[in-house]
C-alpha cells in the first residue's frame, strides 16, 4: 500500500516529506486513514537517537487515529468505517505468559514497536504514524469511542500518554483518599493529572514551568508546586502515597523519594536515557519503592479509551501541519506545549 509520510532521514536532518509501501492487507490486518497522529517525546528521543541507535529513513508516531478503510478477509472485530486508534506497539509473541495475560507491552520475546524496528518476519520495516494510512493485525488495535468522533485531534494522544498514565493508576490503586503526584506536565503528566483526578485521588502537580498553574488546576489538579527552588518541597515530606514521575530529563530522584509516605511508591516513566542515581537510604527510611511502568496493553488500553469516552476525557492539544514538527520538537523538549501536539495527517 502506498503511504505519504513525514521522516527523520538522520538524527540532525529536519523532518521530511517521505513516500513508502506498507505491507499489503493481510487476512487479519486492518487498513486505516490516519487523521491525527500525537507527537511523543519518545518519538524525539528516538529520531535523536538518544536510547541508542536507530533505524533512518524514519517515520515516527505512536498516538494514531484514524477510521477504517479495508479489511482482510478473517477480521472480526472491525468493519469499514470503524473508528480506530493504534499505539505503541503493532504486534508481539502471542505465546508467553505476558501475552497471554494482554500484557503485550511486556512480551517475553520483545513487543514489535510502531516504528524503528523491524516486524516479526525480520525483514518489514515498520514505519509510524507520521503519514496518511496504516495497516495493522485487528488484535493490535483498539476502538475508538462513538462519542469521542468529533475530538480525534485529542483521542491520538490517549494512544501513548493516556494509557501511560492510566495504566500505573490503576495498577497501583489510585482512589478517594489517595495522595497522588504527578512530576512534570507535558504530554504525559497532563493525562495523569486527568485521570488521577477521574478516580478520586487528591492530586497534586510538580512542575519546573510556573506559567502552567492555571492550565493543572483546570485539569483537575488540587495542588501545583513549582520545583524551581526545592525548598518549596521541604514541608511535603513524607505526605504522597504514590508519584508518577513524567520528565523526560535527567532529574535528582532523590529528592521526591522523600516526599513518599510509609509504603509509598515512585513509578518512574520518563526514559530521558541515562541511569538514576538512587539514595538508598531514602528507600529504607518508609519502606519506600521505586518501580517502574510502561504503557499498557491492549484489553486495557480499550478499557482506558471507553473510561475516556465514559468521561469525556481527551488530551488538551495544539493542531499542527506538517511543516511544523521541527518546531514542535523543538517547543517539546522546551516544555513549551499545551499539552500535545497533533499532526493534522492531511497537511502531510
Ligand atoms: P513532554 O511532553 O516533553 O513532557 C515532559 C515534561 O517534563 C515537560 O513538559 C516538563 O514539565 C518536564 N521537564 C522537561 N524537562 C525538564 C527538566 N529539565 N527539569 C524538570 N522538568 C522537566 O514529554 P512526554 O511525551 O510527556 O514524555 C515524557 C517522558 O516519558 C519521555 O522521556 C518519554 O520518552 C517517556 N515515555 C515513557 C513511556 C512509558 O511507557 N514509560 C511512554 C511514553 C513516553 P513541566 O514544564 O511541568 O516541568
Ligand atoms: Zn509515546
Ligand atoms: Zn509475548
Amino acid at each position: 500500500m502506498k503511504s505519504r509520510g513525514l521522516a527523520a532521514l538522520s538524527a540532525s536532518a529536519p523532518i521530511t516529506r517521505f513516500d513508502f509501501e506498507r505491507r499489503d492487507l493481510g487476512t487479519h490486518d486492518v487498513a486505516l486513514d490516519i487523521a491525527f497522529a500525537g507527537i511523543c517525546h519518545s518519538d524525539i528521543h528516538q529520531v535523536r537517537q538518544e536510547w541508542g541507535p536507530a533505524i533512518f529513513p524514519m517515520v515516527p508516531g505512536h498516538e494514531i487515529a484514524g477510521t477504517v478503510t479495508a479489511i482482510g478477509n478473517s477480521v472480526t472485530k472491525f468493519k469499514v468505517g470503524d473508528l480506530i486508534g493504534v499505539g505503541v506497539f503493532i504486534d508481539s509473541c502471542r505465546i508467553c505468559e505476558s501475552c497471554k495475560r494482554g500484557l503485550q507491552q511486556y512480551c517475553e520475546n520483545g513487543m514489535t514497536g510502531t516504528y524503528n524496528t523491524v516486524e516479526r518476519d525480520g525483514t518489514t520495516i515498520a514505519y509510524g504514524g507520521y503519514s496518511n494510512n496504516f495497516v495493522i493485525n485487528e488484535d493490535y488495535a483498539v476502538h475508538i469511542p462513538a462519542n469521542l468522533k468529533l475530538q480525534l485531534e485529542g483521542v491520538a494522544p490517549l494512544l501513548c500518554a493516556g494509557i501511560t498514565l492510566y495504566s500505573p493508576l490503576k495498577t497501583w490503586g489510585a482512589k478517594p483518599g489517595m495522595r497522588v503526584g504527578i512530576i512534570g506536565l507535558g504530554g504525559l503528566g497532563h493525562m495523569g493529572v486527568k485521570f488521577a483526578h477521574a478516580l478520586g485521588a487528591e492530586v497534586t502537580v510538580f512542575s519546573h514551568s510556573p506559567s502552567k498553574e492555571r492550565d493543572a488546576k483546570a485539569m483537575g489538579a488540587d495542588h501545583f508546586v513549582v520545583t524551581r527552588d526545592l525548598a518549596t518541597l521541604k514541608p511535603l515530606h513524607k505526605s504522597f502515597d504514590l508519584l508518577l514521575n513524567t520528565v523526560s530529563a535527567d532529574l535528582d530522584i532523590n529528592i521526591y523519594l522523600d516526599l513518599l509516605s510509609l509504603d509509598g511508591t515512585l513509578v518512574v516513566i520518563g526514559l530521558p536515557g541515562k541511569p538514576y542515581a538512587v539514595n538508598v537510604g531514602s528507600l529504607l527510611n518508609g519502606r519506600r519503592r521505586i518501580a517502574g511502568s510502561m504503557i499498557g496493553g491492549i484489553p486495557q488500553m480499550q478499557e482506558m479509551l471507553d473510561f475516556c469516552g465514559e468521561h469525556s476525557i481527551v488530551s488538551d492539544v495544539e493542531i499542527i501541519s506538517a511543516d511544523y514538527v521541527d518546531t514542535a520538537y523543538k517547543r517539546t523538549v522546551e516544555s513549551d506545549v499545551q499539552y500535545r501536539f497533533v499532526i493534522d495527517t492531511s497537511t502531510i
